[in-house]
């Protein structure tokens, strides 16, 4: 740079020593023409920063922060009337912008604070309480984590890497991760064995059988996440409605609706998972007088379904909308599976 004739600002110019632990000798030292230039522990550099051990929670720290105002500048927005699908093309666009930046690098690290980012966003939309489980929001709009986008992202840029020449620099990186069994390769090698895939990329494979393998491999994941989720629902103590509401994956028929008032979308979502201000609570002690229906005298706890089913409060509107003073259990599970 020096002999290009451009000058070097000290100010800005850092050192960071990446290492896997202890303290720098006092032999570290870095001069440019005569200066001394600073060691430093961390460093932003095009956006991401990076930390001497390696560790990205500062980044990703830094990146959910970013995403959340984000979200707030666009709040009218997401409380408005325009359609639930155009409101997750927006957070797929912010989340993609600032979220998952620089994925191709780190893709392959799972960061509850990324994750966390999507999750708020739905809570925000649908204004459900903060208890609500985590695996209500993703399943009730059929969504995946912000870990899987990142990681095809960093797949395709291992596919990419993979191909270059021989001197590049990225090429010479891959290559030494995976003869050393470096970070990103051991990771790569887990979530492989995970999905009951082994491919030994320490052998020669041609593009087509790498790209193959890590299209496979993504295809396993995104099944095994659905599972997992499935699995939290049939696993759960308290939403025991949820249960025999949610049957596929898919983001639910009620959202893409979009002649439904937005409020009713938020009402229909709270019931199905049980948030919507009743007395009752999944989780509280069950039977305990107190949860009493006190718009009634039937002496029903002030449960969602008894708000629906046969609450005579609400005789009118269900007659109103669902033409019957009272409805089943059974047809109320219909109603909250159809919507109406
Ligand atoms: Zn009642």
């Amino acid at each position: 740079m020096y002999n290009w004739g451009l000058s070097v600002n000290l100010g800005k110019s850092k050192i960071v020593v990446f290492r896997k632990g202890g303290n720098l000798s006092k032999l570290d030292c870095f001069t440019f023409q005569g200066n001394s230039i600073e060691i430093v522990k961390e460093y932003k550099y095009l956006g991401v920063s990076f930390y001497w051990n390696g560790n990205f929670k500062n980044h990703f720290k830094e990146r959910a922060a970013s995403a959340r105002i984000g979200i707030y500048s666009i709040w009218r927005f997401i409380n408005g009337n325009s359609p639930i699908i155009a409101k997750f093309k927006v957070f797929d666009a912010i989340y993609k912008a600032i979220l998952i930046y620089a994925a191709q690098s780190w893709g392959n690290i799972r960061s509850d604070a990324l994750e966390s980012v999507q999750r708020f966003f739905i809570r925000k939309l649908f204004n459900l309480p903060f208890n609500t489980p985590n695996y209500i929001l993703l399943l009730e709009c059929g969504r995946y984590s912000i870990f899987l986008s990142a990681f095809k992202l960093h797949l395709r840029y291992l596919l990419k890497i993979s191909q270059m020449n021989n001197n590049r620099y990225p090429y010479i990186c891959y290559k030494d991760g995976i003869d050393n069994n470096v970070g990103w390769f051991v990771e790569l090698n887990k979530l492989s064995n995970e999905a009951g895939l082994s491919i030994n990329l320490k052998t020669s494979h041609s593009l087509i059988e790498k790209a193959k393998y890590f299209e496979k491999l993504l295809l396993i994941l995104h099944e095994q996440e659905k599972q997992s989720l499935f699995s939290s629902v049939n696993k759960s103590q308290f939403h025991l409605l949820y249960k025999t509401l949610k049957t596929d994956f898919l983001m639910e028929n009620y959202m893409l609706d979009n002649n439904l008032p937005h409020e009713y979308v938020q009402l229909i979502f709270g019931a199905r998972c049980e948030s919507l201000s009743v007395k009752y609570k999944p989780w509280l002690k069950n039977n305990a007088s107190e949860y009493k229906c006190i718009f009634c005298n039937s002496g029903e706890s002030d449960t969602i379904l008894h708000v629906i089913s046969n609450c005579d409060r609400f005789t009118l509107a269900r007659k109103k909308y669902f033409n019957s003073a009272y409805i089943s259990v059974a047809e109320n599970v219909l109603v909250m599976q159809k919507v109406y």
